[in-house]
């Protein structure tokens, strides 16, 4: 056990209740909306577009419980903060500012390039190379 990554996973596992939380919290609203479903055609298509971005936000919530997860995985297996791309650290201020960072700034943003391209569908694919 690495006794830098202690704090960080602290930090994860908080982060990871809140976004559990506030997911549970938005299917809370969900059903209680759901209760009050207006009748007519231009109501619902309003209810309709809610639903659409509670389940985009839902989607980012998961993407994000599931980055989480991995780095606690990481954690766990001693890769935590090492790059996997160029084997180089991941600087402490990254980590801080997103704990579940997989890449250095350099690769994250030579892969959102490569994603915007078309090349990868998604950083999970790289990484599983
Ligand atoms: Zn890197």
């Amino acid at each position: 056990m690495k006794p830098k990554t202690s704090p960080y996973r602290k930090i994860l596992e908080k982060k990871a209740e809140e976004v559990r939380h506030s997911m549970s919290a938005q299917k809370a609203e969900q059903v209680v909306s759901r209760l009050d479903i207006p009748s007519d055609e231009g109501d619902l298509s309003q209810h309709h577009h809610e639903e659409w971005i509670f389940l985009n936000r839902n989607t980012i919530d998961m993407k994000l419980l599931r980055e989480i997860a991995d780095a606690l995985h990481r954690m766990d297996i001693g890769q935590y903060g090492e790059c996997p791309e160029c084997e180089e650290p991941i600087s402490a201020k990254r980590l801080d500012a997103v704990p579940w960072a997989r890449y250095c700034v350099t690769c994250q943003e030579r892969i959102a390039a490569r994603i915007a391209d078309g090349e990868v569908i998604d950083e999970y694919q790289v990484a599983s190379r």
